[in-house]
């Protein structure tokens, strides 16, 4: 079971991006109750009842509010960072404040990787990779992992489809730069077979109630074999 998320505070009560940390907490122990074990990256195959947790775009709120929970509940996610845009003043439109809504600094992903949390790519300027011309997908997806090792002196092994878009070459350029997984979360009615560099996952977000939660979770545990 691979679960997507995106932003982790109390402040936005009408982001879809941002999960309140009370309700990431609950759904976590829900499934760490039910018997899905966290994964642990020495494994290197991947099971039905494994839990990955990951997060999309490397918020600064991941380290203030994710990273105090993910060691009080034990879990180790993967971030996926914006490698072009830490430690930077970039922040998206749809966000104003940046005390708040700033993306991760590299001092701050040194503290998250000192508890055994991993950091993915996420390319380096989150295109839409079926769009732009070969080069320029080589480079955001080489590019970032480059930058990301040489900054963390560790080896980057996922990578993450920014929009979830990308195709066969796609695939080619990201096995090529030496990842060892690829994440993606499917766009609706879109059907993705589950490979390792197609891994996909179950987008959670923060109008989803309990109730929806749940039905997403065992809708897609039906569905995976690995
Ligand atoms: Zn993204």
């Amino acid at each position: 079971m691979i679960l997507a998320y995106h932003r982790i505070n109390p402040w936005y009560k009408s982001d879809p991006l941002t999960v309140n940390p009370e309700k990431f907490e609950k759904q976590i122990n829900y499934l760490l109750k039910r018997g899905f074990k966290n994964f642990s990256f020495e494994e290197d195959f991947i099971k039905n009842e494994t839990l990955i947790i990951t997060f999309d775009d490397g918020f600064y709120d991941n380290f203030l509010f994710g990273l105090p929970l993910f060691k009080k509940l034990k879990i180790k996610p993967v971030i996926f960072v914006i490698a072009g845009y830490i430690s930077t003043e970039k922040l998206w439109n749809r966000y104003k404040d940046y005390e708040k809504d700033r993306f991760l600094k590299w001092e701050e992903i040194r503290e998250i990787i000192k508890e055994g949390i991993e950091i993915g790519s996420h390319t380096l300027s989150h295109p839409h990779l079926t769009e732009i011309d070969e080069n320029k997908v080589k480079e955001e997806i080489y590019g970032s992992k480059k930058i990301i090792e040489d900054k963390i002196g560790r080896e980057v092994k996922f990578f993450c489809y920014p929009y979830g878009e990308f195709n066969e070459k796609i695939i080619e350029f990201v096995k090529i730069a030496g990842y060892k997984y690829a994440f993606v979360t499917p766009k609706k009615n879109k059907k993705i077979r589950n490979s390792e560099y197609s891994l996909r996952r179950v987008g959670i977000y923060g109008h989803n109630s309990f109730f929806i939660f749940k039905l997403k979770i065992w809708k897609e545990y039906i569905k995976t074999k690995f």
